[in-house]
């Protein structure tokens, strides 16, 4: 029998869920919404579930993630029930369970957690850069052929690639705490939906057999590209391929990604950086203006985990901007500050944002796309097996 939570209504607007309870179930929402397919309870189904505090059969349902929030359901509500908002806010409460840590419910439902957990990291970031990694006090020679700043030599007695191989050795360390977290989180997340799913089984032949849907919705966004505004698609594409372009330039190709020459502007690294920035930065701002006006159901509400977000996307990229341009202005002391200060901004939102918060919701759609089609297809093999 499911488990009913008292109180659960309390609990999901702690992660900015509005008034769901108004629901009655009359059905619009499902027949509105560009994704409800062949389900003629979605997305109706969780707030009945939240309603009645079933809080188990929340946490096993891949459904808030399969909800692109285009806010068609939200617009034609008849109860201002809200439902886009409330997938929303699953979404956030999903994270928060699928956290073994019990670090995402901080952060979500806390801004002095949050905000304090990316000063700390800050600290940390500078402090180090303080200790270790001081800008020489004698500036000749930091200028290269094209008269921009060598970015890997501000360090005295520390030769360029070491230089590259310490700020790699930060980059690497990151992404490990950021990789395990994340990793842990998903396969609680896998627990949840596939293996305590007790409706089916689902066979190993399977898992390879379905495995396309977790690249092809990763790569695409496929399913929010069907939503009737294709520009929420638009922006958010650009920004995943954005966000994935510069990770992988930062992370796993640091050498090749900052050197001490300026390439042409028709180089690859500065093509790749120059689209990752430029996509990263037109949502920001579409965002943002949208959050402050609150234009459309989509912006109406905004949790204060969305504007930490933005606030930290903004800050990064604006810095990164900056480092960019004074280095080819041969501005050595301005890159060199600014360059700390873009790590300090970026390391804490990639160690929060990534495992915790709103960046892991890029992992956690397609494996949820992934998860739904591995049951299904068993159940379709159950049933064809019992004919
Ligand atoms: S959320 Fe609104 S539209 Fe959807 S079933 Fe409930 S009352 Fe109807
Ligand atoms: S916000 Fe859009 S995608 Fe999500 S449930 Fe509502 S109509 Fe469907």
């Amino acid at each position: 029998m499911a488990k009913v939570q008292a109180g659960f209504a309390d609990e999901i607007k702690r992660f900015g869920a509005v008034d769901f309870s108004a629901c009655y179930n009359c059905g619009n929402c499902t027949a509105v919404c560009p994704l409800a397919e062949n389900d003629n309870t979605f997305p109706r189904r969780l707030l009945r579930y939240a309603v009645l505090g079933l809080e188990d059969d929340i946490q096993s349902s891949p459904e808030p993630w399969l909800c692109y929030y285009c806010g068609d359901c939200s617009e034609t509500c008849p109860r201002q029930s809200n439902p886009g908002e409330m997938m929303m806010s699953l979404r956030r409460y999903l994270t928060s369970k699928y956290d073994w840590t019990g670090l995402s419910r901080k952060f979500y439902v806390s801004k002095a957690w949050e905000l304090g957990a990316i000063a700390f990291i800050s600290a940390i970031v500078i402090l180090l850069f303080a200790l270790f990694l001081r800008p020489t006090a004698d500036p000749a020679g930091l200028i290269n052929a094209e008269g921009g700043v060598k970015i890997n030599s501000f360090v005295e007695g520390i030769e360029p690639e070491t230089f590259v191989t310490i700020i790699e050795f930060g980059d690497w360390t990151m992404a490990a705490i950021v990789s395990f977290f994340l990793i842990s989180n998903i396969f609680n997340m896998y627990l949840k939906i596939v293996i305590r799913n007790k409706k089916v089984k689902v066979p190993l032949r399977l898992y390879v057999k379905e495995a396309w849907n977790l690249f092809f919705h990763f790569g695409t966004q496929f399913r929010f590209s069907k939503c009737k505004d294709w520009t929420y698609w638009a922006l958010h594409w650009l920004v995943m391929t954005g966000y994935t372009i510069m990770f992988t330039m930062i992370v796993v190709i640091l050498p090749w990604f900052q050197t001490e020459r300026i390439h042409p502007i028709s180089h690859p690294q500065r093509f790749l950086g120059y689209y990752a920035t430029f996509g990263i930065l037109l949502a920001i701002i579409v965002w943002s203006v949208s959050r402050i006006r609150r234009t459309g159901e989509v912006h109406k509400y905004t949790h204060a985990s969305d504007w930490i977000f933005l606030i930290m996307l903004f800050l990064t990229t604006l810095t990164g901007i900056l480092v960019h341009f004074f280095r080819i202005g041969g501005l050595i002391y301005p890159t060199y500050y600014t360059y700390v200060i873009h790590l300090a901004i970026l390391m804490p939102m990639l160690i929060i944002e990534v495992p915790f918060s709103k960046w892991s919701h890029i992992a956690y759609r397609p494996l949820a796309i992934y998860f739904t089609s591995l049951i299904n297809s068993a159940a379709a093999l159950e049933r064809e097996e019992k004919k």
